[in-house]
Parts: structure tokens; sequence; C-alpha cells
């Protein structure tokens, strides 16, 4: 089995949730008592927030290179980066070690694709809707047809991400908030929501939108225990 390495604590209600899912898929592929081999590096995510809304990618890119060195020094043979924001990172990460890093985007995508839909919703925090280095992947490198929310939705998406759900903050009020997001982009033609933050599965579930919701978060584990065991 390889070792996974996790960048994590983006925020620890996922990383906690990725850690479950790596094991729990061991475990159904090989036995009862076999559990993920893996490497968890959990950054302070008070610190991380504050420099995103700072603008100072920078100051993360050295942080997370760091963090990517470390996994690797540490015996690492595959890297997942446990947010979908911080993958804006991801080419500088790839350039600076010499493990393969398992891109979040393309097991979404190979998920959509594989369900025969071509035209996706996508939520996320604002830097991941509304900058390049995600939707561009899910459009040049898979095809995709991306629609975000409107600007108010893209807000309220976003609020919701970071004064609620990566504290742990699961809100009824701000489920309803997210169906009504996912009802307006499905309205704009999405055939499939992306749950592009890897919290929003703590407070979204099916139940919440008329077409299929693609989680990142359980994708991105699954093709990580894909790659320790294959
Ligand atoms: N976990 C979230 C994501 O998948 C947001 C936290 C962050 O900004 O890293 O984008």
């Amino acid at each position: 089995m390889k070792t996974i390495g996790l960048i994590g604590g983006m925020s620890w209600e996922s990383s906690a949730e990725y850690y479950r899912l790596l094991n729990q898929g061991v475990r159904d592929r090989r036995g009862p008592t076999a559990s993920a081999r893996c490497l968890l590096w959990s950054f302070d995510f008070s610190e991380i927030e504050r420099l995103q809304h700072d603008g100072d990618w920078d100051g993360l890119t050295a942080r997370m290179v760091d963090a990517a060195r470390r996994l690797e020094g540490a015996g690492a043979d595959v890297l997942l980066i446990c947010t979908n924001t911080m993958h804006r990172m991801a080419p500088a990460i790839e350039a600076a070690v010499a493990v393969p890093l398992l891109h979040i985007a393309d097991p979404t995508a190979a998920a959509i694709k594989a369900a025969g839909l071509t035209t996706v919703g996508l939520l996320g925090t604002a830097f991941t809707m509304e900058q390049d280095f995600y939707r561009g992947r899910l459009t040049e490198r898979h095809g995709l047809e991306v629609v975000i929310p409107e600007a108010d939705d893209r807000a309220t998406v976003h609020r919701i991400i970071y004064d609620e759900l990566v504290a742990g903050i699961v809100s009824p009020t701000s489920r309803a908030a997210y169906r009504g997001v996912i009802a307006r982009l499905v309205a704009a033609g999405a055939q499939a929501i992306i749950l592009g933050c890897t919290e929003i599965m703590l407070l979204v579930r099916a139940e919440d939108s008329v077409v299929p919701l693609f989680d990142t978060t359980a994708l991105h584990a699954q093709a990580a225990v894909t790659a320790a065991l294959d």
C-alpha cells in the first residue's frame, strides 16, 4: 500500500472527513482491520484564512510548498490537497516535489463525464467560483461547461463556508439558502452540482437538489484509495 500525504487543516472539519473516508475505503477493499497508510500536515486555518482574504497568495504558496516537502520527506508516495481553494497552488507544489499530486478536480470531472453530464453548477469559495485555476481545469482539460451562481448567491455561499462550515456550524437556515442557490443554478442550465468546497458535504445532501451532486471530498478520497492500493 502506498502512503498518502494529506495537506489538510483547511479546515480540520473536512480533514477529519478525509481521514474517515480514506480508512473506510481501504477497509472496504482490504478487509475489516485494514486501514490507510497516511500522513497529515494540518495547518492552523485561522492563519490560512487571513492570508487568503489579504490576497497574500505568495505567502500561501510558500506554506503549501513547505507542507508538501515535509510530507514527501516523511515518506508520502502521493499527495492530496484537502481543499478545493488551495488547488490554486497545485502547479507550484507539482514543481516543488517529485511525488504525484492527485488534483481534486480530476476525479470530480471523471465522475461527471462517466454520468454522461456536460454542464455543471459550481459551489465553493469565491476564490474557487471566480478565479480561473479551478474552472479552467474543468473546462479546458475536461471539456465541461461550468455555471456559477450570481454575485449575491456567490457571496452567500462564501460567507456560509467561512462563518459557519469551517467552524463546524451546520444550520437549517444555511441549508435552505444553499437549496435556493442550487435551484437557481439548475434553472440556469446546470445538469449537476459540484460541491466544490470540502465542507459543503457537511451541509448539503442529495435531497437538497433535483440534479445529482458531485462531492469533491468523497471523490478525491476515493481516488486516493485507488491510487494507494492499485
Ligand atoms: N475547504 C474549502 C475548500 O474546499 C474552503 C477552505 C479553504 O479556503 O481552503 O475550498
